[in-house]
Formats: C-alpha cells, sequence, structure tokens
C-alpha cells in the first residue's frame, strides 16, 4: 500500500513510518497539513494516518476540507485516549477507522488492509485472480500450490496490479505504488526489471503489457491448466 501519513510529533511518525515500511508499505510522513496537503493532490495514496492534535490547522479541518473537496482516500484517524468526542467528530467528519494513542504499529497496519479490503469491495482477506492468491496480511503469494517467494518492492507492484485487476495501469501509476518520495528518482527501466521478475518467479503469463500503455494483470484462467 502507499500510505500518507501526517503527524506532527517527531517520534511518533519516525515509529509509524518506520514500522509501516518495514511492513512493505510505501509511505510519506508528513508533519504539517500543508505538505500533506499537496501530497494528497500530487500522489495516488490506498489511505491516510491523520493526527487529529496538530499545530494551527487541526486534523479534523484537513479532514473536512478534504472531503468538502471530494477526496474519497479511506482515513484513519488518531487521537488520544481521552478524546471520545473527537472521535465522534472525527467519524462524523468522514474517517472511516480510529485508533487511540499509544499505537501498535501491527494493529495499525490490520486496520489499514481492513480498511482497503472495504473500499475494493472485497469480503475476504486473501486476494484472487485465477491461479495467484495473495494474502495481504502474511505477505504469501502462492501460484496454483505453489509458494512464491518475493521481494518487497515486487509484492507492492503485484499488490498494485491485483487493487484493480481488471484495469490497465500506466508505467507512472505503477510507480507511483512503488516509490515514496524519500528514495529520489527510480531507475527508469526498474519497473520493467520487476515485471521480468514477477513473469519468471509465478508465471510468464501472470502480468501482460499493453504496448504503449501499460502492464495488466494476465487473464484469470492463465495457467489453470499448469
Ligand atoms: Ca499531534
Amino acid at each position: 500500500m502507499r500510505l500518507l501519513i501526517l503527524e506532527d510529533d517527531a517520534q511518533l511518525g519516525e515509529a509509524l513510518s518506520a514500522g509501516l515500511r518495514q511492513l512493505g508499505h510505501v509511505v510519506d510522513w508528513f508533519r504539517d497539513g500543508e505538505h500533506a496537503d499537496q501530497a494528497v493532490q500530487s500522489a495516488a495514496y490506498d489511505a491516510l494516518v491523520l493526527d487529529l492534535g496538530l499545530p494551527r490547522t487541526d486534523g479534523l479541518t484537513w479532514l473536512q476540507r478534504w472531503r468538502a473537496r471530494g477526496l474519497a482516500l479511506p482515513v484513519l484517524v488518531l487521537t488520544a485516549r481521552d478524546g471520545v468526542e473527537q472521535r465522534i467528530e472525527g467519524l462524523d467528519s468522514g474517517a472511516d477507522d480510529y485508533l487511540i494513542k499509544p499505537i501498535a504499529v501491527e494493529e495499525l497496519a490490520a486496520r489499514l488492509r481492513a480498511m482497503l479490503r472495504r473500499a475494493t469491495g472485497r469480503a475476504q482477506s486473501e486476494w484472487v485472480h485465477g491461479a495467484l492468491r495473495y494474502d495481504p496480511a502474511t505477505r504469501q503469494v502462492r501460484w496454483g500450490e505453489r509458494s512464491v517467494e518475493l521481494t518487497a518492492r515486487e509484492i507492492a507492484l503485484l499488490e498494485a496490479l491485483l487493487k484493480q485487476p481488471q484495469r490497465v495501469l500506466s508505467k507512472a501509476q505503477l510507480q507511483e505504488q512503488l516509490y515514496d518520495w524519500s528514495g529520489g528518482e527510480p531507475e527508469s527501466n526498474a519497473l520493467e526489471v520487476y515485471v521480468h521478475h514477477l513473469r519468471r518467479k509465478i508465471h510468464p503469463g501472470v502480468i501482460r503489457t499493453v504496448r504503449g500503455v501499460g502492464y495488466a494483470l494476465g487473464a484469470p484462467d492463465e495457467g489453470a491448466a499448469p
């Protein structure tokens, strides 16, 4: 998942972004709403983690602004233990879920998975496309009966394609799902290399190239009779 975190507390922001990156997510962390506001307008995030207690403009105001602007992104708010009214107001302002501080990264990750599941209309925790099965909780990938070992970037690419299994995604759209803004520009052929790895490790037909447009998942019956 590509995630945006808006949290002004340096220690918590650092811990959350490091923890979520370790779980394989691509994370942009901002300490003020102005930068986060620019980010939501320029990149496609899967979810936003929003601290309600921010200096100057608070998280609730940002959330209301974004929802008024039509931003549909799933939002999870972080609140203080005694902030019952804040939580209610957050949910009423368009938050999808909340967590009470102190935050456990594993729980945050599980809530984010559940939010994404709802946002993409899935009832099952496992993502299935023909012979391909992916469990975002354990990050296990299977092709038929065979378990496949993938790197974090390869999983991120596969996840981006599985999220919209019917769609052709451009290289720019896919790259956005693989890199945050801290690491500089990726190598120009990096995406092709990851696609090549996925085809080699999973199945040659798992990803199809749509010339001049980008990539899409292969047909679900691909590899049905391995
Ligand atoms: Ca705060």
